[in-house]
C-alpha cells in the first residue's frame, strides 16, 4: 500500500523545497513527520501548513552537520510521536565550485552530503529496527553521475552518497530496513533558482522528454513510493526522477 498510517518519518531540510515537499505528500498519506531544518521559525512555518491540512507534524532545529543537533532530532521524533520509522536525508547542497575551491568547500560537500546521512542512519537505525522496520532515503542528485567542469565536489559527494545508500542497505537490510535514494533532475526550487538562467532553463527541457521542469512534489510522489510498503521488496537502489531525462 501508499498508505504510511502509524509511521513516523524524520525529514531533514523540511522548511523548504524538495525537502518540504516529501514531508507534505508523507503526511498526506497518514505519516507523522518531524519537519526539521536550520531555523525553527521557518520549520514551524512548514509543520504548521501541513497540521491546517489535516496532517500530523512537529518542527525541530537540526543542523545536519551538528552532532548534538542529529541526536536531538532522533529523540523529537520519539518524543513526539513514540517511534521512528523512516528517516529522509534531503538535507545537502555545496554546489557547484571551481576546481581552485578551497580544501574547506570540497570538505563542506561531504560533511553535508554524505557524513551527516551516514551518521543519522547510525543514529536512526536501531530505532527503525525497534519499531518492526521502515525505511531510509537519501536525495542525491543526477549530478551523482553526471559529469561536468565546476561539479567536482558536488557530483563526488552524491556519488558516494549513493554507494553508501548500496552498502548500506547490505547492512540494514536483516534489521527490516530499507535504503534507497532518488536522484533528481531539475527541481523548481530556491536552490535551482540560483543557478537557473532563461538559458540553461531552455537547454534543461531541451534534454528533458516530458518538457517541463520538476517540483518538490514530483519527488515526493517517488518518495512516497520508496518510504511506503508499496516498495516493500526494492533496496540498494537509486531512482533517477528527472522527466526522463538522461544522465549525461
Ligand atoms: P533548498 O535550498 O530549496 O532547500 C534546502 C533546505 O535545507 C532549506 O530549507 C535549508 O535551510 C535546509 N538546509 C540547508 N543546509 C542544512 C543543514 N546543514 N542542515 C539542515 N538543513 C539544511 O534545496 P533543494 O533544492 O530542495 O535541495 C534538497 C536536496 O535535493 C539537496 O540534497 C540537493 O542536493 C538535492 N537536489 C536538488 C535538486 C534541485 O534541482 N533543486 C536537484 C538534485 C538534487
Amino acid at each position: 500500500s501508499f498508505r504510511m498510517n502509524d509511521q513516523v518519518a524524520i525529514v531533514t531540510g523540511a522548511a523548504a523545497g524538495i525537502g518540504r515537499g516529501i514531508a507534505e505528500v508523507f503526511a498526506n498519506a497518514g505519516c507523522s513527520v518531524v519537519v526539521s531544518d536550520l531555523a525553527l521559525d521557518k520549520a514551524e512555518a512548514a509543520a504548521a501548513a501541513i497540521r491546517e491540512a489535516g496532517g500530523k507534524a512537529v518542527a525541530a532545529v537540526c543542523n545536519v552537520t551538528v552532532e548534538e543537533d542529529r541526536v536531538a532530532l532522533v529523540k523529537t521524533a520519539l518524543s513526539a510521536f513514540g517511534k521512528l520509522t523512516v528517516l529522509v536525508n534531503n538535507a545537502g547542497g555545496g554546489g557547484p565550485k571551481p576546481f581552485e575551491m578551497p580544501m574547506g568547500d570540497f570538505e563542506w560537500a561531504y560533511q553535508l552530503n554524505v557524513f551527516s546521512a551516514f551518521r543519522l542512519m547510525q543514529l536512526a537505525a536501531p530505532h527503525i529496527q525497534h519499531a518492526g522496520g521502515g525505511a531510509v532515503l537519501n536525495i542525491s542528485s543526477m549530478a551523482g553521475e553526471n559529469k561536468n567542469v565546476r561539479m567536482a565536489s558536488y557530483s563526488s559527494s552524491k556519488a558516494a552518497m549513493n554507494h553508501l545508500t548500496r552498502n548500506t542497505a547490505f547492512d540494514l537490510g536483516p534489521m527490516g530496513i530499507r535504503v534507497n535514494a532518488i536522484a533528481p533532475g531539475a527541481i523548481r526550487t530556491a536552490a535551482l533558482a540560483t543557478v537557473l538562467t532563461p538559458g540553461i532553463e531552455k537547454a534543461m527541457l531541451k534534454r528533458t522528454p516530458l518538457k517541463r521542469l520538476g517540483e518538490a512534489s514530483d519527488i515526493g510522489m517517488a518518495a512516497l513510493f520508496l518510504c511506503s510498503p508499496a516498495s516493500g521488496w526494492v533496496s540498494g537502489q537509486v531512482l533517477t526522477v528527472s522527466g526522463g531525462g538522461l544522465q549525461e
